[in-house]
């Protein structure tokens, strides 16, 4: 599909009325509608056309759901087959062909240790849900009650999913540090800081009066993908393994956005080879369909049936699409394709940080990518980071809107601006999304006061 987008005069009647009743109608609890005023009517790869003619790049592709973009062939080809099959599509968690090719295709990509013993639930087909079965899982067979989980973390919308989460407001869930080499809490970053986030952690543990009785389990990110794209060392991964196992606490590590090729590796844990006790699974694994679940050791299978049930566990159409989606990123080395064409714009994006001083920070790990936007005319601070603008960032998503292409926000102050292409783009298509951002951050700058008043931004070198 051609990247240049046609502009339209005046937006076509359809759309506006479209989202004028979106606006009236719609919770107020509506979230990238916001942010992203589109009427999407067709797609394909990393196209999207809105109902006022325009095309756009999407580089927020569900929030990183489609590993191979909108509408792929073999992800059509496969929800195809099996409506021509006359399958049935309800089934609760009843045995299928379906099912099983796709029980067999998962297990085929996961970590060799923990598929030889595997067991897998599948969940209500939400991210969230499968957190609160992997909860569950381990509070009962630990007995223990619990949680460990990490600053800047994002698990889901459900209530225990959402203690476990950064933005948590009431939690019984012990909060550890994160490694977060730019506003490293120790300040100091790098290495130091993830050894004196593993210590504190490992502290908490062994202090019999540190008031944190040990937890039911741990649950972290590999790459922090809402909490603003922060990718934990893996040394770092390998520490709070060493420290779950020594103290038989399951370490959970939840892959719902950096699993299917989306890091570089098949799963974010293929890095630094650790083996979880519990995955949790959703997003691209549906192949763009609704579908959770949780693999984990089969030691941990002592919940009681129905433990964790739920009408929609059976979905057949999320199966056929899914299993083909992980066959085609496995027999296409699609994760290693998202590694070096990730590395390379994150390349392209540490020059455009070198060229304008509103970038305090950019990070990544294959084609999970983050613009950190921040306040340059505030001091910095030891480590020589300085605020967030969020007024900025949003001024840059609205730029890159304009400029047909959708990038969402993520980040403690919403201040990062977050690519998650699919991971079948193209060079010539990377190529087409970068000059549109730096384009865009260069427009944004022009026209955005900075959060403190001051002067617009400008470009490193150019400012007073
Ligand atoms: N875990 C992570 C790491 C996520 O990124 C998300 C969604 N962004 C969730 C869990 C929750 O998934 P869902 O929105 O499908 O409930």
């Amino acid at each position: 599909m051609a990247l240049t987008e046609t502009v339209p005069a005046a937006a076509p009647p359809a759309h506006e009325g479209i989202l004028r009743r979106q606006s009236l109608r719609e919770s107020a609890a509506r979230t990238y509608a916001r942010s992203l005023p589109i009427v999407p009517v067709r797609a394909r790869g990393l196209t999207i056309e809105g109902a006022d003619g325009r095309r756009y790049l999407d580089c927020l592709s569900g929030a990183g759901t489609l590993a191979l973009g909108h509408n792929h062939p073999v992800v059509l080809e496969a929800i195809r087959t099996v409506l021509d099959s006359g399958a049935p599509l309800h089934v609760l968690d009843l045995a299928t062909p379906v099912k099983d090719a796709f029980t067999t295709e998962l297990f085929a990509t996961l970590p060799g240790k923990l598929a030889e013993t595997a067991r897998i639930q599948f969940c209500g087909p939400a991210g969230t849900d499968a957190v609160e079965a992997a909860f569950k899982l381990v509070r009962t067979a630990t007995g223990r009650d619990g949680l460990m989980a990490f600053s800047g973390a994002y698990h889901g919308m459900t209530a225990e999913a959402l203690a476990a989460s950064g933005g948590a407001q009431h939690t019984s869930v012990v909060r550890l540090p994160y490694p977060y080499d730019y506003r490293c809490p120790f300040q100091t970053g790098g290495e130091r800081g993830a050894d004196l986030a593993a210590r504190w952690t490992q502290s908490l543990l062994d202090d019999p009066k540190s008031g944190v009785p040990t937890p039911a389990g741990m649950i972290l990110e590999p790459v922090q993908g809402e909490g603003g794209v922060i990718p934990a060392p893996d040394d770092w991964l390998r520490r709070m393994r060493e420290i779950t196992a020594a103290r038989q606490i399951p370490l959970i590590v939840d892959e719902v956005q950096t699993g299917v090729g989306r890091t570089g590796a098949f799963w974010a844990v293929d890095h630094s080879g650790i083996v979880p006790d519990v995955i949790v699974l959703s997003k691209a694994i549906g192949g763009s369909l609704p579908l959770a679940v949780i693999v984990y050791r089969e030691e941990l299978d002592a919940w009681q049936p129905g433990a964790h049930a739920g009408t929609f566990r059976g979905n057949q159409l999320a199966m056929a699409a899914g299993a083909a989606t992980l066959a085609y990123v496995r027999t296409n080395g699609l994760d290693r394709r998202a590694g070096e064409l990730g590395a390379r714009m994150l390349d392209r994006l540490t020059a455009l940080a070198a060229a304008h001083d509103c970038i305090g920070d950019v990070r990544g790990r294959g084609l999970m990518l983050g613009v950190e936007l921040v306040d340059r005319s505030a001091d910095a601070d030891a480590m020589g980071a300085r605020p967030a603008d969020p007024r900025l960032a949003a001024a840059v998503q609205h730029a890159c809107l304009e400029r047909g292409l959708i990038v969402e926000l993520g980040g403690r102050h919403s201040a990062v601006v977050r690519l998650l292409p699919p991971l079948t783009i193209t060079d010539e298509q990377a190529e087409a999304i970068l000059d549109r951002l730096a384009d865009a951050i260069a427009a944004a700058v022009r026209t955005t006061p900075g959060p403190t008043g001051s002067s617009p931004t400008t470009m490193r070198g150019t400012s007073p």
